[in-house]
């Protein structure tokens, strides 16, 4: 599919040049629109032109190249770090049971490392019925090629229609290498998955253009489909004690890493990670200043101990590390109690935290957008309500 533009119906208007939001066309010396390789075919400037004088073309659509209809079953990367189970493998073990039982088809848990086997019977009890688990010494410690030739090697022995995994470091960093090697297509940080019952396809939502619109993705042609869905965007299902599955495992020959992972250094082991934190107290440019933090951390302290995190403008301002990020770039959060502190409430910071339970906004601008997704709106002077609240608490 590519951008063709009809030179003689062009009039120059630089309508389309101002609508493309990749910066890809521009008027060359004659006149007319010229498009350049940030093109992603998406369209906008199509619609906008007054003429048409601009075109998709869209390639003859070749036959797919797999048989869809061999592919069957909803997987989850079980992620693990240490020999602990992350809470977001249990979350995509809620949402991918709920999957698998509108395709009607078995859910599994991939689960990889070494000697992790005693992991299989949470994966259970969180929904699976199936556990693959390959236990090996090339898995023992993360790294991106031997976690990606294991995948690669049960997606092609098991032909799963589904594969889900935490947009985390970790399946963000082996899972677009399993995507190339088995040949399909990957929709990265997803905030909702549907099903369309009647062609068997997984609906990925995820944010686009800059979090503009919301798009909807398929993977008509391939298999399998594949999604990355960030920590915290779906709930951790109930588990249900004693529930039992099929453990099957596989040994296979896993190639060693070409990186030598000599130790493991938590550096953040004295920080609050906001993306796990019941409390969360955020800070956006409205903070003034990295100094201005302190406040917030006094709050957070008053509050028994709740998360800073904070706003891309205050972490781009360099009053914060990114490690406290909240939104589209930044981390998904899901406290009970959630209080934006000089925050305006940017799309791109309430895609990450407007699945709260209660939103305490305090802004001076009574029009910020922030006051639309809030429970509770206080406006006014953060420097002056900040510190009430603190004495209120403490008293
Ligand atoms: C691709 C992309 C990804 C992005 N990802 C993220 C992301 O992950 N997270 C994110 O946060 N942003 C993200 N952004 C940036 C986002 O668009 C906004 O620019 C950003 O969220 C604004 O931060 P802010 O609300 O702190 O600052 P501003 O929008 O400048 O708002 C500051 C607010 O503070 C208030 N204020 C000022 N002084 C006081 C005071 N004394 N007392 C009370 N209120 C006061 C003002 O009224 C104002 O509403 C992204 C942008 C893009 C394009």
């Amino acid at each position: 599919m590519g951008l063709k533009i009809n030179r003689e119906a062009c009039i120059g208007c630089g309508v389309c040049v101002s609508t493309c939001p990749f910066g890809a066309l521009a008027l060359d010396e004659a006149e007319k629109a010229v498009v350049n390789e940030a093109c992603t075919a998406c369209g906008a400037c199509v619609d906008a032109c007054p003429t048409n004088a601009l075109v998709l073309e869209v390639a003859e659509k070749t036959a797919p190249d797999l048989e869809v209809d061999a592919w069957r079953g909803v997987w989850v990367f079980a992620e693990q770090r240490a020999g602990k189970l992350q809470d977001v493998a249990f979350e995509l073990l809620g949402e991918g049971r709920v999957l698998a039982d509108r395709l009607g088809v078995e859910l599994c848990a991939v689960l990889l490392g070494e000697k992790v086997k005693d992991l299989a019977p949470a994966l259970f009890e969180h929904g699976a019925d199936k556990v693959y688990l390959v236990d090996h010494p090339a898995l023992a410690h993360y790294t991106a090629e031997p976690y990606a030739e294991a995948m690669t090697a049960l997606i092609r022995r098991y032909k799963p229609e589904i594969l889900l995994a935490g947009a985390t470091s970790m399946g963000r960093g082996f899972i677009a290498k399993v995507a190339i090697q088995v040949g399909t297509g990957l929709t990265a940080d997803c905030t909702g998955l549907d099903i369309d019952p009647e062609k068997r396809l997984l609906l990925q939502t995820r944010p686009a253009f800059g979090g503009n619109i919301m798009a909807c993705i398929i993977c008509p042609d391939h298999r399998p489909q594949m999604a990355t869905v960030r920590p915290k965007v779906f709930k951790q299902p109930e588990p249900e004690p004693g529930r039992t599955g099929e453990l099957i495992v596989e040994a296979l020959d896993v190639p060693p890493a070409k990186v030598r992972v000599l130790e493991m250094v938590n550096t953040m082991q004295n920080e609050v990670n906001v993306a796990g934190a019941e409390i969360i107290v955020t800070g956006g440019r409205g903070m003034g200043g990295a100094e201005n933090f302190k406040l917030l951390r006094e709050l957070a302290d008053a509050l028994g101990g709740a998360a800073v995190g904070a706003s891309r403008a205050a972490v781009d301002a360099g009053w914060i590390s990114s490690f406290h990020q909240v939104g589209q770039t930044g981390k998904t959060v899901r406290p009970k109690v959630y209080i934006a502190c000089g925050v305006s409430g940017q799309i791109q910071h309430l895609v990450g935290m407007n699945s709260s339970d209660t939103i305490i906004a305090i802004n001076k601008d009574p029009d910020a957008p922030i006051f639309n997704v809030a429970d509770v709106g206080i406006v006014g002077d953060l420097f002056q309500i900040i510190p009430e609240i603190i004495r209120s608490l403490k008293s």
